[in-house]
């Protein structure tokens, strides 16, 4: 598998989000010696120490250099939200003044003990969006940059510190289009999945793509080991359009071709993510073209329903967007499930709270620096 190059995100040298072989570098050139920048790594990935005060192996000089001369802290706590499903919604300030979010969502599906069986960490990728998808309350912010691997690492370690039960999931699906920051979300997956941090399996986690081509392309020669997602919400060219103007750019047949390619390289099945939307997506000849789509190859369809988005007070084709009656929500899984498709509901989690899919805007005075 490559090793992802890093791509330069300014601002003062973070600690965080260097894979070991980088952190060993940076200390070789700050005149350290090799195997600090190991037990560094450990204290910040295995032990999860607050900061360098806390390195108890590390000198107490190094320490003291550690904090004067690098950001050991990449994303900090601004507010968190507590739905009453048990989801919780994090907003992170960064370096820069700006913010992100994400989004921690316990299955629904519990243990013998009452804890939930998977515990999914949803991450930021960009600070805002470019690409426009007219459902998404955070194309409302225009993209300003994108996320370090540290502050895409560091938001599962804040996120942790408040939950008692490990992280077992992590989904690329908060704000951002992660292919358009693929060198650092695949640093910080690359250090989520090591073998010595063990903070996730490679398995569990997703990257959920709007449909930028190169970007599954890459990961499909790159081989890596992760899940691949992608947002689909329509079955025809022209409503894909209607809904994500990058359609316009990366058209479905060759996306589909190119999900074929990725399929054929690493034999990992793709989900279709299938937002619902009341007369837009929901007729049976959507049914009839998502089950073709989706026998095409081994995949698997979550269907999600729409969550309003009038907080953002969307203008046009956006503001007549309305989610699919409940009984046509349940009509849509039971035709696809007849037709031999591989149907999951994902539920409306933190909706009362805007923590859902396709709701993460924050205010954008917030977000500016
Ligand atoms: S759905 Fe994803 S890719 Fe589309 S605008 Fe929202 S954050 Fe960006």
């Amino acid at each position: 598998m490559a090793t992802a190059q890093r791509d330069i995100v300014s601002g003062p040298i973070e600690l965080k989000g260097r894979t070991l072989p980088e952190l060993e570098n940076l200390f070789l050139e700050h005149g350290e010696r090799k195997y600090r920048a190991k037990q560094v790594y450990d204290a910040m990935y295995i032990q999860r120490v607050a900061g360098c005060e806390d390195m108890v192996l590390l000198p107490q000089p190094l320490r003291e250099k550690l904090n004067s001369e690098f950001r050991t802290q990449s994303v900090q706590l601004k507010t968190l939200q507590h739905s009453q499903d048990g989801t919780k919604k994090f907003l992170f300030d960064l370096w820069d003044g700006r913010s992100v979010e994400s989004v921690l969502i316990p299955s629904e599906m519990v243990e013998q003990d009452g804890q939930p069986r998977r515990l999914t960490l949803c991450v930021s990728t960009q600070v805002g969006c470019n690409l426009g998808c007219v459902f998404c309350a955070t194309a409302s912010l225009k993209l300003t940059r994108n996320l370090s691997s540290g502050e895409i690492v560091d938001q599962f370690l804040e996120a942790q510190k408040h939950s008692s039960k490990p992280i077992t999931n992590i989904v690329f699906m908060g704000m951002g289009e992660p292919m358009n920051n693929y060198e650092n979300v695949m640093l910080a997956t690359e250090i989520f999945t090591d073998q010595r941090t063990k903070m996730v399996a490679p398995r569990r986690v997703t990257l959920s793509t709007a449909g930028v081509i190169p970007g599954i392309i890459r990961m499909a020669d790159e081989g890596r080991i992760i899940k691949l997602a992608l947002s689909l919400h329509a079955t025809t060219q022209e409503r894909r359009a209607e809904l994500m103007p990058i359609a316009k750019k990366y058209k479905l047949p060759e996306l589909i071709e190119s999900l074929e390619y990725y399929y054929r390289k690493t034999r990992k099945s793709v989900t279709y993510e299938y937002i619902l939307f009341d007369g837009f997506n929901d007729s049976i000849e959507d049914v009839r073209r998502l089950g073709k789509l989706a026998r095409r190859m081994p995949t698997k369809v979550n269907v999600i329903p729409f969550h309003d988005i009038d907080f953002t007070q969307p203008q046009g084709f956006a503001k007549e967007l309305r989610p699919s009656s409940r009984e046509k929500f349940e009509w849509f899984i039971r035709e696809l499930r007849n037709d031999d498709v591989n149907v999951f509901i994902r539920s409306s989690s933190g909706e009362d709270i805007d923590a859902a899919c396709g709701q993460l805007a924050f205010s954008t005075e917030s977000s500016a620096a």
